[in-house]
This record gives structure tokens, C-alpha cells and sequence, in this order.
């Protein structure tokens, strides 16, 4: 297929006389048909991949990518005086996803299209993505984020199902959106929506009316959930999300010739966390409905489903009350509580029961009924084994399995950072691309002069393309040649953006106290909170109040700045993660499940300054200790402190006279001036009183190491070394890798 003639024949004139966005429809077009063209199907198994979240980015350029059509297209804009750059603007993201655990699911579908596995993935069609982040008086407001246009990427299909709730019944529709492999062939991400879905009721902010349940159903990914109607919602989402891929599943068998009692051999359900757990019951209800018994059921069930646990914050492990499901879904209550009666017969621990004090616990269904139960890093799931899911393990301990997570390099090499992807590729060839592993060759580079000094010219030219970026889209001044020191995730208090900003209060008092580093530093910062997550709020308020005081400081800021990007998302993230120096990665040890932030920073030369948590564990296990800042307390220690329960923050305040100075300046008159008395005030208490994710004692090792890694950076080729030995040893965390482990070990595809 040719782009200049898609072009005349959509529009009938040339390239150069279209605008922007007629070039922009153009390629959605021409892109649709060719991964039409490169539909496949890869046999009787299928993996559904069911997530309440896909955080799939803009689509176009990894689109071309993976089609193979990227440089032809980008030449003929070109040659026509476009650029495709431009285009790209045009395309609004699809934040289908709050973070880590939604764009996992978006780089698996790039994975399983890649390595030509047969499997789809299913979620529900979010007409407004996770909310927009704007900043007004150094807060956070949260605004509407649509996506879908009148060009996108979703193409309408025929399937409709019913799908009732308490007392009402609607329809749904399945929207497509094709996910192109890389060479290779297209599936699918079904996304389900309500026909009768209804975006008059949204204005400008992200307040509407929860009850009217027909209307929202599918407005809002993850609605606020702080309030009861809010939670209910999202029982209702979940249910809607899982009917429809429970019906999709048993149809697509029964149509390749399924008698249903052998659909373990059509169907592998992967359960994406617990948001999609009433899958399983649902679909017991549904093979009841086709004529099976129970008892066949379940053992059917039990065969198909297999669930990933991604977090072992009790917050975030759902636990729904009954009165809850019996007004939205009462259909399933008789299942769930058949379901828990057998596992009180066939169990004695009543800690692994399903129903307990009126509130069913979805990750207690996942591990009973399912046949696989993952956790997403080593350390992580070595912390489910043996301490959080311990009752569970002593059960099924062959149930349990480790999957560390991985990245698709398609999107976060290729994509965001060609200039260094294209060079790596002149040293070692394309290799890589397919095989990820095959990076390892740049270890042959080390001692390379000119390869060092390249890839430190590469690094200084994102650096200028991101200052040029963020002085366009965000209004900053960013001083290119100084340490790019990068910490963007959602914002938590587990992640710890606290203990960097009292690093960065600390570097300030050191600097108007006449100690000047002698390379200047520019932290960035990239979060958005939840809307209801106060101290969270208390924390974006702390930084920009920071960012503004030390900004317009003159005898600071030619030493150090401060600057929090508005509305972090996939689309920032490729600008800022190839012109990072310095990856933050300090989750208070035993949190952070696994991390992929973390290596999309290392695939792109930065060196993470991290404590042992997560995916870092394997980080620093990869590179040596010589290539990784690693500090702070260990996951045992960490986890023996919580237990005993005596950590008191005061102690510490008391004893760190650096420490103290640090926390103090958050309610000073300087602040004061700039900010807000109750978010300061709130913020401090919560530190001083609390600091449940244990800041301060990691507080001196921290500033220590990043000091460290501030004076390593001087020298360069040294720092150049280090770059490429991250590099080459990130080649475990490809998606591609990942998804093999789950298909060998979990889905067993043919
Ligand atoms: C990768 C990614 C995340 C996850 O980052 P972590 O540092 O692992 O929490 C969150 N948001 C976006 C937009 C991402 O691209």
C-alpha cells in the first residue's frame, strides 16, 4: 500500500496540500486496512487478557512501527514538507489506565501480536480516560480527558450482548481496536461498551450522577471511589466488563467446535488483579445457563482462569460487601456463596475464606478457583509466598508462580528514543528487536571511546528536545546541560515523592548556605493523584509551592530547579524517559510490586538511584553494583518494623539535625508565602506524626547515594559506561520475554 495514493484517493489532491489532519485521518485509514491484511488465526487456544485498564497511548507511530511502514511514511511527509511529529499531535491519548499496572497490559498486547500468540485482550470502553491534571494555585484540578473522535481507533462491531444487573437490563456493544505485532499479526482489544451511554451528563469537571447507572455506566474510567455510590459504580462496571467477556469467550469456543466441558482446550482467561475476579463466577453462571452442572462447572472453571496479583497494599485488595452485590448483581450472590461453601468444607483456615464478615474477598475466589496465581517481580512474589498470601501458599504452593514484568522496546526504544535505538543497531545489528536479549552485545562497547561519546551525544540531544518540548507545551525554562534527575509515577506515598522533595529542601538549605554543586541539577517530577487521595494532593501542592520558590530564587536557581510537568501521561513519558540521567526509583522497600517505569529509564541509558524493591532487586542484580545507586532499608527489615508496629518518625526528626531543618521549611514563611497553610500544615503533621511509608530513616543514606551519583556524573566517561552497561543489560525486561514465561508456564498456547 502506497501513502501517497491513500492520500489522493481520500481527498484527491496531493500530500503537500493536505493539512495536518487530513494527513492524519489518511493514516488511520491506511493503517486499519493493513492490519486488516495482517489478521490471523493462530489456532484452537486463545488467551483473554480481561483488565479494567489499558493504558495503550497514542497509537499512530507505534502502529507504523510495527507495520514496518514508519521510515516510508515519515520520508513521504517529508519530501512534502509535513512532519509527522506534527501529526502526531492531532491524536489524543487513550488514558484507558491510572499507571504501571494498565500500560502492562497495553505492552502485553504488543507482546502477544509480536510473538504471533493467539490472544485478545478485553476491557471496557472508557469514553473519558483518567482524568486531565491541570494546575491552579499550585493544585491539582481534575478535568475531563475525552478521546474518542469521529476518526479513531475503534472500529464498531456486530457483537451485542444483555446484560443484567438488579432490576435492570442493558445492552452492550463491542468497539474493536486492531494492535499491530511487530512484523507479525493483528489482534485485538475488545472494549465493551453501553448502547445507551450518555455524555450529555459530563460539564467541565468530573462530577456527574452516580445512580443513573444506564447513562454512566462506561463514562469514566474508575470513578471516584471515595464516596459508597462511586465504589457502587465500579461494581457495576466490573460485572458489565466480565459478562460481556464470559459471553464472548463461550461463544468464540462454541463456534470452533467447543462441547464447552473441554474449554480448557479453547480458552486461558488471564485476570489482570481483582478487578475482573467475578469472571469466574459468571462464568459458572453462564455454562449452568448452556446446560452444565455445577460440579462441571466449576471444575471447567478452575482449568480456565488464571489471576495476577500486582500489589500487596491491603487497600488495594478488593473486598466487596454482600449487600453491594446483591443490589448490583444478585444473580451471582448464590454462586459466590456455593463457591465459599465449598471452601469451608474442603478448608480449615478460615483466613483463606471467600465470604468473611459480609464482605466477599475477590483475591480469595482468584487463588481458590483459579489454576495460576503470579506476582509480577522476584521480591514480590517471594512477599506473596511467604508472607502475604502464606495461608494460601501452604495450600496450593504449585499454584504459585513468578512473572517479572517487561516493557514492549517497540514503543519505549524504537519509538520514543530512534536516534539511540538506530545507533545501537549499527553497532550490534537488528537482532535486538526480535530477540531482546541479543542488547548483551553492547557489552563489547565498554571501553569504546567513540561509542561512549556517541551515546553521550545522543543523550544531549533528548535532553535539548525535551527542554524545547516542555519550553513549548508547559512554558518551562530548562537549563539542557545540567543532571536530568527524572521521578514520574502516580503519585503515592508508598513511591515516596516525599523523600525526594526533602532532598531536593535540603539541596536548597545546602546551596543558600554557600555549598554550590558544581554541575547544576533540574529534578522533574510527573504524577497525577487520585482525586480523593488528600495527603497525595498535600504532596503536588508541596512541589509546585517548591518549584516556584526556588525557580525565582536567583541564588539557587542557577544550581537547581524544580519543575512538575501538568498531566503526566503515556505521551510525556516517551519525551522524558530518553532524556533522563538519573531514574528515581525509591518505593519504600516491600511496596512496589515490580516497577516498569524503571526499565523504560534503563533501556534508555539512565542510571537508577533505587532501593532494593521491585524489579530494582533484578536491576542491580543485572547491571553490579557499580551501575545502579541502590540505599535504604530492606524488605525485612521493613516488614519486621510494621509487624512490631514501633516505628515512631519523631525519633528520627529529633536526631537528624539535616533531616529536621527539612521537614520544618514545609510549614516556614517562605512556603507559607506561596502556598497554602492547610495542605502545608496537613502535609507536616502527617510527616511528623506518621510517615507511614517510613521516609526518614532512609533520609540519610538517600541523600548520601544521590550525592554520590551527582559527583560520578562528572565524570563522564565513567558516567558513559555506566549508561551502556544499563542498556545492555535490559534486555530481560522486554515484554516479549515476559509473555513467553506466560504462555510456557501459564497459557500453554499451541
Ligand atoms: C510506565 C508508566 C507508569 C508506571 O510507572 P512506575 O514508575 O512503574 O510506577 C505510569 N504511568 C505511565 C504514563 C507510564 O508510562
Amino acid at each position: 500500500m502506497n501513502f501517497t495514493k491513500v492520500v489522493e484517493t481520500k481527498w484527491n489532491k496531493s500530500v503537500a496540500e493536505c493539512s495536518n489532519e487530513e494527513l492524519y485521518f489518511a493514516l488511520l485509514d491506511m493503517v486499519k486496512e493493513l492490519a486488516k491484511e495482517k489478521e490471523s488465526n493462530a489456532g484452537k487456544k486463545k488467551v483473554y487478557y480481561v483488565s479494567a485498564e489499558f493504558l495503550i497511548g497514542k497509537l499512530l507511530s507505534n502502529n507504523l512501527i510495527n507495520l514496518g511502514v514508519y521510515d516510508e511514511v515519515k520520508k513521504i511527509l517529508a519530501d512534502a514538507g509535513k512532519d509527522l511529529a506534527a501529526i502526531e499531535e492531532i491524536e489524543l491519548e487513550p488514558s484507558l489506565g491510572n499507571g504501571g499496572l494498565g500500560r502492562l497490559a497495553a505492552c502485553f498486547l504488543d507482546s502477544m501480536a509480536t510473538l504471533g500468540l493467539n490472544g485478545d485482550g478485553v476491557g471496557l470502553n472508557y469514553h473519558f480516560g483518567l482524568f486531565k491534571q491541570v494546575f491552579e494555585n499550585n493544585l491539582q484540578k481534575e478535568t475531563p480527558n475525552p478521546w474518542i473522535t469521529e476518526h479513531s481507533w475503534l472500529n464498531k462491531t456486530e457483537v451485542c450482548y444483555p446484560v443484567d444487573f438488579g432490576g435492570m437490563r442493558v445492552w452492550s456493544r463491542m468497539y474493536d481496536i486492531d494492535v499491530c505485532g511487530y512484523n507479525n499479526r493483528t489482534t485485538k482489544l475488545h472494549l465493551f461498551d453501553i448502547e445507551s451511554v450518555d455524555e450529555i451528563m459530563v460539564d467541565d469537571t468530573i462530577h456527574f450522577d452516580k445512580e443513573d447507572i444506564a447513562r454512566n455506566l462506561t463514562l469514566f474510567l474508575y470513578p471516584d471511589d471515595s464516596d459508597e455510590q462511586g465504589r457502587l459504580l465500579r461494581v457495576y462496571q466490573q460485572y458489565f466488563m466480565v459478562s460481556n467477556a464470559a459471553r464472548l469467550i463461550l461463544d468464540e469456543a462454541q463456534a470452533k467446535g467447543s462441547d464447552l466441558y473441554d474449554l480448557p482446550d479453547y480458552a486461558a482467561v488471564q485476570i489482570n488483579d481483582t478487578h475482573p475476579s467475578m469472571i469466574i463466577p459468571e462464568l459458572i453462571r453462564l455454562l449452568g445457563e448452556r446446560g452444565m452442572l455445577m460440579e462441571d462447572a466449576v471444575n471447567v472453571v478452575k482449568k480456565v482462569c488464571a489471576y495476577t496479583n500486582h500489589t500487596i497494599l491491603a487497600e488495594a485488595l478488593e473486598k466487596w460487601p454482600i449487600y453491594f452485590l446483591e443490589k448490583a448483581v444478585p444473580q451471582l450472590m448464590p454462586i459466590i456463596r456455593e463457591l465459599d461453601n465449598r471452601v469451608r468444607k474442603a478448608v480449615t483456615d478460615e483466613s483463606t475464606y471467600i465470604i468473611k464478615d459480609n464482605l466477599v474477598h475477590m483475591a480469595h475466589m482468584d487463588i481458590h478457583y483459579g489454576y495460576s496465581v503470579n506476582g509480577v517481580a522476584y521480591l514480590h512474589t517471594e512477599i506473596l509466598k511467604n508472607t502475604e498470601l502464606h495461608n494460601f501458599y501452604k495450600l496450593y504452593p504449585e499454584k504459585f508462580n513468578n512473572k517479572t514484568n517487561g516493557i514492549t522496546f517497540r514503543r519505549w526504544f524504537m519509538e520514543c528514543n530512534p536516534e539511540l535505538s538506530a545507533y545501537v543497531t549499527s553497532l550490534i545489528g537488528d537482532g535486538w528487536k526480535k530477540n531482546a536479549e541479543e542488547l548483551e552485545k553492547l557489552g563489547a562497547y565498554l571501553d569504546d571511546e567513540t561509542v561512549k561519546n556517541q551515546v553521550l551525544a545522543i543523550k544531549a540531544d533528548k535532553k535539548e528536545a525535551l527542554k524545547e518540548y516542555l519550553a513549548k507545551t508547559q512554558g518551562f525554562h530548562v537549563n539542557a546541560d545540567s543532571i536530568f534527575d527524572i521521578q514520574v509515577k502516580r503519585l503515592h506515598e508508598y513511591k515516596r515523592q516525599q523523600l525526594n522533595v526533602l532532598y531536593i529542601i535540603h539541596k536548597y538549605m545546602e546551596i543558600k548556605a554557600g555549598k554550590k554543586p558544581s554541575k547544576p541539577i533540574t529534578v522533574f517530577f510527573g504524577a497525577k493523584a487520585a482525586p480523593a487521595y488528600i495527603i497525595a494532593k498535600d504532596i503536588i501542592h508541596l512541589i509546585l509551592c517548591l518549584q516556584q520558590v526556588i525557580n525565582n530564587d536567583p541564588e539557587v536557581s542557577p544550581y537547581l530547579n524544580v519543575f512538575m510537568v501538568e498531566n503526566y501521561n503515556v505521551t510525556l513519558a516517551e519525551k522524558l524517559i530518553p532524556a533522563c540521567d538519573i531514574s528515581e526509583q525509591i518505593s519504600l522497600a516491600s511496596k512496589e510490586a515490580s516497577g516498569t517505569g524503571n526499565m523504560k529509564f534503563m533501556l534508555n541509558g539512565a542510571v537508577t538511584l533505587g532501593t532494593m524493591d521491585g524489579a530494582n532487586v533484578e536491576i542491580a542484580e543485572l547491571v553490579g553494583k557499580d551501575n545502579i545507586y541502590t540505599f535504604g532499608e530492606d524488605s525485612e527489615t521493613v516488614i519486621a518494623r510494621y509487624k512490631r508496629g514501633d516505628y515512631c518518625s519523631k525519633d528520627y526528626y529529633e536526631k537528624d539535625a539535616d533531616l529536621k531543618r527539612a521537614v520544618d521549611f514545609i510549614v516556614s514563611d517562605t512556603m507559607m508565602n506561596v502556598g497554602r497553610r492547610e495542605n502545608l500544615e496537613r502535609l507536616y503533621n502527617e510527616l511528623l506524626n506518621k510517615d507511614w511509608f517510613m521516609t526518614f530513616p532512609d533520609f540519610k543514606e538517600y541523600a548520601a547515594t544521590r550525592e554520590k551519583a551527582y559527583a560520578d556524573y562528572e565524570n563522564r566517561d565513567a558516567w558513559a559506561r555506566k549508561m551502556l552497561v544499563n542498556i545492555s543489560k535490559a534486555g530481560f525486561f522486554s515484554s516479549d520475554r515476559t509473555i513467553a514465561q506466560y504462555n510456557e508456564e501459564i497459557w500453554k498456547l499451541d
